[in-house]
């Protein structure tokens, strides 16, 4: 995965799998064939595998590095996780994750701060590896960020991605509940954008007046773009999720910001820009 600079930062994915995964009508109700057959030429064969008719989404980690501090956002699905869903994301012993954060040169003890956009299971895997059956925190010198909000409403459905992913983080010391708006530094800092789980956010990266955002799952697949009132059925809010989106979307048309998606199709960076009634997606 090639390097991003920005300004004086250094932006780089760390990809964990690229495979066709979800059928769109496992995430939409509008997706019925009728609706979808106007967008399929546009989305094959990146976004939606024409083979399978599943949609192609990336999981992986963005590494940040500024002058100060070498910052996670997300940690992906991890290893050996003892929930499953889907299981093309989980297949046993899946260290390619780690590996490729070592092949962009970092090992985990030089993280400094990882960053969750929210706490799914796709997004905080690599948070902790299993040591002699134990559950540890992967990175043993960084402070792991999760908004107050959202880690508070996964204590509370206490599932087991929070029994092995966020609750070993909190009891080694390392985890920081923070604001929705939380500032680590005039560089890097988060935004609500609610909807999709209960306490999501984006995290602004800036420097040298370049800006990105890192907008987590708040847009899933470039089909949103097309139809920004597509929500998934499983969103913490639809309306919150359909609304922050769609602000999003306007927010950043046709603007300078650089946006590094979740799960959009490599290489997942581009800018928003206008087509139609709806928009598009420069990729870099
Ligand atoms: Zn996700």
């Amino acid at each position: 995965m090639g390097v991003l600079q920005l300004g004086d930062i250094a932006i780089q994915r760390i990809l964990e799998h690229e495979v066709p995964v979800y059928y769109p009508s496992d995430f939409f109700a509008e997706a019925t064939v009728e609706a979808l057959e106007p967008y399929r030429q546009w989305l094959e064969p990146k976004a939606l595998c024409p083979h399978t008719g599943r949609m192609v989404m990336p999981v992986q980690s963005y590494l940040v590095r500024t002058r100060c501090h070498i910052i996670l956002i997300d940690t992906c699905c991890g290893c050996n996780k003892t929930y499953a869903e889907p299981p093309v994301w989980h297949p046993s012993g899946n260290e390619v994750w780690l590996a490729n954060l070592k092949a962009a040169g970092v090992q985990p003890e030089e993280i400094d701060y990882v960053i969750c956009t929210h706490l799914h299971s796709d997004h905080c895997g690599w948070n902790t590896r299993l040591v002699d059956g134990l559950w540890v925190p992967t990175f043993p010198n960084a402070k792991y960020l999760f908004t107050q909000v959202e880690y508070q409403a996964m204590e509370e459905e206490n599932h087991q991605i929070f029994i092995d992913n966020v609750k070993p983080v909190m009891e080694a010391g390392q985890a920081l509940l923070v604001g929705l708006d939380y500032a680590l530094d005039d560089e890097i800092w988060l935004e609500s954008t609610p909807g999709h789980s209960a306490g999501h956010v984006a995290v602004h990266i800036k420097s040298n007046q370049h800006h990105a955002v890192m907008c987590g799952d708040l847009i899933h697949t470039p089909l949103q773009l097309v139809e920004p009132g597509w929500s998934p059925t499983f969103e913490f809010d639809l309306a919150a999720s359909t609304n922050t989106r769609r602000s999003f979307l306007d927010k950043y048309c046709n603007s300078d910001s650089l946006i590094l998606t979740a799960h959009f199709p490599s290489p997942s960076i581009g800018h928003i820009i206008r087509r139609g009634n709806g928009y598009d997606f420069k990729y870099i």
